[in-house]
């Protein structure tokens, strides 16, 4: 398999450090507020790699963490704890909203089939872990006290700026954050690795440390994570592409200075979902949530196959049309599949080969998940047998995850009840109401479709949107 390298901008051939077994670390949520959608494209995209990895054959061990402490509104050590803050808009003690988004993220996280990593762990579990590895920093001279919080000096490294050519003229923290320069810093570059002083003196939850009571920066805890439960050696981390700088370069600098050699061999990053204005993000205010989707009746799994469709490393925007059409698409994927009838047969093991090379093909280039479907869709066209076509989806669906047995299977069992209740008493009015909606799309006035969906859905209708046009049933 090939992979973009974003540190050495090249795709590499993937080769983990020990024969058969891989090991991958996650970027986790900052847990203040809900995942927005842009965040889910990230989660799905490293799901995607984590699951083709297993698919062939790898031994994948996959760990998360859980920023519930340290990551500031700033990600260059400024401004206020986004934690505090989401527990200050809400009312509750910063554990409690912790526990809440946690909770929220892996409910949307298993309505998109994303896998839940081996590990999963909150970075207020490992502060031990984090005074250890800072005081052997402080030790080995990579890093200094200053007016009372730890420092990381990035004087002491030979390339710091690992992914990116910045120049520290360019860095101007003050400027990019709106926020003056920390004066302890001994170069504009060096990060915090331990608070204990900040312009926000009501941080919630505070250490004893030997440095003071106190709280650890955000980038020591994923390196402190990972390296605990994965060891010296990662093989890959990822994240979304905002994480390269600081986060990452932070990352590798403090790992590699208390390792005393190279840490993680690939580092992938997946580009954002954009709106129209740019990035979606949590801080603006401005973002769409999985539940939001769900309400205006899209099926997750359209939402997956949105992302699917497009390369990781390219920006993906979104719109309601595109995902209109995805949705189309997969509900069309989804009757194409029901309509398929297991021959019990044996499968046509050329076809069956040949096809799936197509779809290994792909993934093996740079993760390129859209040919991938692409060549689902070549199943779909093959002049083989429907067992063999079965046999297929349902080996690719190892990977892509889109439920597509399943939801044929409830697509078929639905029809089957269609069929038993021929007259609904409401059908004049749902038809009524679905030929205008139809009518409010042409039109572009997507408000009053959208507004039509929620009211039949209120009524137990779901609406299948396909290139035959708008078909409907009870739920
Ligand atoms: P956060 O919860 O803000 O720490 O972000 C969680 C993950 O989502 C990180 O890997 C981010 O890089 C990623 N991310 C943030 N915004 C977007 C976006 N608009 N599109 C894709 N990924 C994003
Ligand atoms: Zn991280």
């Amino acid at each position: 398999m090939k992979i973009y390298n974003s540190l050495s901008r090249v795709k590499e051939e993937f080769i983990p450090h020990e024969p058969g077994r891989v090991s991958m670390y996650t970027c986790g949520p900052t847990v203040y507020h809900f995942a927005h959608i842009g965040n889910l494209r990230t989660y799905i995209m490293e799901d995607v790699l984590d699951r083709y990895l297993r698919y062939s054959g790898y031994d994948v061990k996959r760990v998360m963490n859980i920023t519930d402490v340290g990551h500031l509104s700033g990600d260059s050590d400024s401004g206020e704890d986004k934690m505090l803050s989401g527990a200050r808009r809400e009312h509750k003690s910063v554990m409690d909203v912790a526990r809440f988004y946690t909770d929220a993220f892996f409910s949307d996280c298993k309505k998109l089939n994303i896998r839940r990593p081996d590990a999963v762990v909150p970075a207020t579990d490992c502060i031990d872990e984090f005074i250890k590895v800072i005081s052997s920093l402080i030790d080995k001279g990579y890093a200094y006290l200053a007016g009372g919080n730890v420092y990381f000096d990035t004087s002491r490294l030979d390339r710091y700026y690992v992914f990116n050519d910045f120049s520290e003229d360019d860095l101007a923290v003050g400027v990019r954050e709106g926020v003056e320069a920390d004066g302890n810093k001994r170069n504009k570059s060096d990060f915090v690795l331990w608070f204990t002083k900040s312009k926000f003196d009501d941080q919630e939850l505070k250490w004893d440390s030997p440095w003071g009571l106190g709280y650890p920066g955000w980038h020591i805890e994923c390196s402190c994570i990972s390296m605990k439960n994965l060891g010296e050696y990662l093989d890959i981390h990822c994240g979304g592409i905002d994480n390269q700088f600081p986060h990452h370069t932070n990352e590798i600098a403090q790992s590699e200075a208390y390792l005393g050699h190279k840490w993680c061999s690939y580092w992938v990053h997946v580009h954002h979902l954009n709106t129209g204005t740019g990035k979606m993000s949590k801080s603006s205010g401005e973002f769409l949530t999985l539940s939001l989707l769900e309400g205006k009746g899209y099926d997750p799994m359209a939402y997956r196959l949105f992302c699917l469709q497009s390369h990781y490393r390219k920006s993906l925007l979104f719109t309601w049309e595109n995902l209109d059409n995805a949705a189309a698409a997969y509900s069309k994927l989804v009757a194409r599949v029901a309509a398929l009838r297991p021959s019990g047969g044996k499968t046509d093991s050329e076809t069956f080969d040949g096809l799936k090379r197509r779809f290994c093909d792909a993934l093996d280039n740079d993760l390129n998940s859209s040919l991938a479907v692409t060549a689902l869709y070549d199943v779909l066209k093959a002049d083989t047998d429907d067992g063999t076509k079965l046999a297929l989806i349902e080996d690719f669906d190892r990977v892509l995850a889109l439920d597509l047995i399943k939801a044929a299977q409830d697509l078929r069992d639905a029809s089957c009840k269609a069929e038993t209740h021929p007259s609904d008493p409401d059908s004049p009015e749902i038809e009524a109401l679905v030929a205008e909606r139809t009518e409010a799309k042409k039109k572009k006035d997507f408000a009053r479709a959208d507004e039509i969906r929620e009211k039949l859905k209120q009524m137990g209708v779901v609406l299948e949107d396909g290139p035959a046009g708008t078909k409907w049933r009870r739920i």
